[in-house]
């Protein structure tokens, strides 16, 4: 970039000077970090698709998405706080995974490591390589399904590793993890929590249900057997209505006497536990 006055900026590709243009506002990429003005970008991206950064001789391509407003003043930071957001998220351990302080002192001297390989691009190739394999082998990676060989072939590859708990860390990168401890399979989950499902007031047998008992006639009742009940279903759920929670007992009755009927009903109670309905 030729020698511009103090605090004048220029856009690479069109030349336009902010001393000329006062509006004139920049925009740049996570990756080769070239500013370019917005209306450049307009510009390039008004066809749609992908295209190759404006800034000569740039080899990158990139989605209009890819371009931003720069947040901080120096690109220097702006790179560096990219690029630790970026492995942080995915270098994403804390002390407690580790088995120990050395262990995590390790992992961030190598997270650290990583970081100023990426910003100084020193081994940066390496790096990215060793990220990539980290983030395929632990599961991280997102495969958008746009249908390429490539992206099929890296989600096969993905979806068949097995996951080994012994080591917590797949790929090997990162050292002195826990071992990931795996619960117990928990039961089903019983919303009566243990209590049973069993039924005191009454038995169907299937004697009776095949017995001439006059169900015949209700087997074929649209009433009862729609939304799925099938016919001793409804029946059951029928009599649990009648009978459940009143202490109504069929022996008591079917008893002549309503004298007979009182004391069997207190009889009946008390046998069952429960409080006098009466
Ligand atoms: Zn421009
Ligand atoms: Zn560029």
């Amino acid at each position: 970039m030729e020698a511009l006055a103090d605090g004048d900026e220029q856009c690479p590709a069109c030349l336009t000077r902010k001393s000329a243009s006062p509006n004139l506002r920049f925009k740049i990429n996570n990756k080769c970090y070239h500013r370019i003005c917005e209306s450049c970008i307009d510009r390039v991206y008004a066809s749609g698709g992908q295209h190759t950064c404006p800034y000569p001789h740039c080899k990158n391509t990139f989605w209009k998405n890819a371009w931003r407003t720069q947040t901080f003043e120096d690109l220097n930071v702006e790179k560096e706080i990219n690029i630790r957001r970026d492995i942080y998220s995915t270098l994403n351990k804390d002390e407690d995974d580790f088995i120990n302080k050395r262990a995590y002192d390790d992992f961030l001297e190598l997270r650290e490591m990583f970081v100023m390989n990426l910003l100084l691009g020193t081994e940066a190739q390496a790096t990215r390589r060793k990220l990539n394999e980290y983030k395929e082998a632990n599961g991280l990676v997102r495969h958008k399904d746009d249908g390429s060989a490539a992206s099929k072939s890296k989600t096969k590859r993905t979806s068949t590793t097995t996951v080994d708990h012994n080591y917590p860390d797949q790929s090997g990168l990162i050292e002195g993890l826990k071992k990931i401890v795996v619960p117990d399979v928990l039961p089903p989950y019983d919303p009566l929590e243990g209590m049973p499902i069993h039924k005191d007031y009454f038995t169907i047998t299937d004697d009776g249900m095949d017995m001439d008992t006059g169900y015949e006639q209700y087997k074929k009742d649209d009433m009862l057997t729609v939304e799925g009940y099938d016919f001793r279903e409804a029946l059951e759920e029928s009599l649990t209505r009648a009978f459940a929670g009143l202490g109504v007992f069929v022996q008591v009755e079917k008893s002549n006497t309503l004298a007979d009927h009182a004391t069997k009903v207190a009889a009946a109670a008390t046998a069952v536990g429960l409080d006098d309905p009466f």
